[in-house]
């Protein structure tokens, strides 16, 4: 009999990538091609056709399916941007393009919502679905059903032929109460007849098979199910191996992101705190300006490489650096007017990076203590993923300011995390 195998589709910011993964966990075959950077007509707008999504979808899924070898698929699931947003008709057909997940133009829309959504609710802010959702209604004929879906929803309708689902974790920036299960009151105030809302799932829920049409194209077996849905930065987390309450995963991006598993919901609007349902646990997490766009100002990757060797991970550099790329902060403690500390300067290269280095782990364990305040358990052990977790030097400093074991995600890609969910976690 053919091994089973489990397929992960990710949408993210620059590309789409397919992942496939045996019963253990080992990658049988990756697949990936890269997205045109959406249209911004307007400074803060930015938009794509939905269909660039599918055709990137089907090439991938393409390519995986020549490489599965004997493995037979058995399920699907599909993540995508948080907040991505388009409408379309029953049928599916797009109707307007897709507000990508950072466009802010819907500000009056955000206005609206503010007065009606709960000061906590993740619906808030012009680039919460909820305002696109606004903004794009204004812009369709009203005579018809529409529905609105986000990026993981629509990917996953086309794949199965049927649409009006999506799940827990892309509902919450929709207004989906994922404690309560349901679309909650203060929604039907915003009257946004004549949309629907999705039907949310739980994450990796079996919605059906796929359409019989689409697993001819692909190759694929027309029993193959297709499972709800996340977003991708908890697919992300899913992969680096954020399983147990205490689990964390520090993202040392361009920003410095920090997720946690929780057995309750953290929630703190202010400072861009919320929490994403994964069957009876949560995902909380929070942000920080700070991150690898700070050494980006100063360092080459190459000079990253370089001047780390040199460092002395286990010496404190005593400079008390608060690294920032401008101006500004949002989590651990939000504060617009806050400025960077970076002097004083050394004189010699490596300190400085030390310096900075520390500053950020500093903020991740002020990060990891605001996250417990709001009610999460202590951090066991710290999984690091982003182009930061490569440098082990950092990875010492960090697990000495932070008093925490310290690992590199040995899985990074969100594709993996949603082939673990179709899989069932
Ligand atoms: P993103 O996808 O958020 O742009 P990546 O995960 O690709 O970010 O990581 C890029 C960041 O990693 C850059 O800001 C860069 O400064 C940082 N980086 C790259 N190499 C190193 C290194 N050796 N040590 C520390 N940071 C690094």
């Amino acid at each position: 009999m053919a091994p089973d195998c489990w397929i992960g589709l990710d949408l993210g910011t620059s590309g789409c990538r397919a992942i496939a993964i045996d019963a253990d966990g080992s990658t049988i075959a990756s697949a990936s091609t890269s997205l045109p950077a959406p249209e911004s007509p307007s400074p803060d707008a930015l938009q794509q056709d939905p269909e660039l999504w599918w055709q990137a979808a089907l090439a991938v899924l393409r390519r995986l399916q020549a490489n599965l070898d004997d493995h037979c698929p058995r399920a699907l699931c599909v993540d995508g941007t948080s907040a991505t947003l388009l409408l379309c008709d029953s049928e599916g057909r797009a109707l307007t393009p897709a507000l990508m997940y950072n466009d802010a133009r819907a500000l009056s829309q955000a206005e609206q919502v503010a007065e009606q959504a709960p000061e906590d609710s993740p619906a808030r802010g012009p680039s919460a679905s909820l305002a696109k959702l606004l903004y794009l209604r204004a812009q369709v004929r009203r005579d018809q059903a529409l529905l609105a879906l986000h990026q993981a929803d629509w990917i996953g309708g086309r794949l199965r032929g049927r649409f009006g689902d999506s799940d827990w974790n892309n509902g919450l920036k929709l207004g989906f109460d994922p404690e309560q299960l349901r679309w909650p009151s203060w929604l039907g105030r915003l009257n946004l007849s004549p949309i629907q809302l999705p039907q949310c799932h739980p994450p990796g829920s079996d919605l059906g098979s796929i359409d019989p049409e689409v697993a001819a194209i692909l190759g694929l077996p027309a029993e193959m199910r297709v499972c709800a849905g996340t977003t991708d930065s908890n697919a992300a987390a899913l992969a680096a191996g954020a399983r147990e309450p205490g689990d964390a995963v520090t993202s040392l991006g361009s920003t410095l992101a920090l997720k946690l598993i929780s057995e309750c919901a953290l929630q703190d609007a202010r400072s861009g705190v919320y929490s994403h349902r994964m069957g009876d646990r949560w995902l909380a997490g929070g942000a920080s300006n700070s991150g690898g766009a700070v050494l980006r100002q100063y360092f080459s990757d190459a000079e990253l490489a370089r001047l780390s060797e040199r460092i002395d991970p286990d010496r404190p550099t005593g400079l008390h650096y608060y690294p920032l790329p401008r101006p500004g902060e949002r989590f651990p403690t939000p504060d617009p007017q806050r400025t960077p500390r970076l002097t004083p300067r050394p004189a010699e290269d490596h300190l400085f990076l030390a310096g900075i280095l520390e500053g950020i782990a500093h903020i991740e364990r002020e990060g990891y203590q605001r996250l417990c305040a709001l009610g999460a358990p202590r951090p066991k052990r710290i999984l690091s993923t982003g182009g930061g977790a490569r440098n082990e030097k950092w990875n010492r400093i960090r697990a000495r300011v932070l008093g925490l074991p310290v690992e590199t995600a040995s899985q990074q890609e969100a594709a993996y995390g949603a082939a673990t969910l179709a899989r069932g976690l």
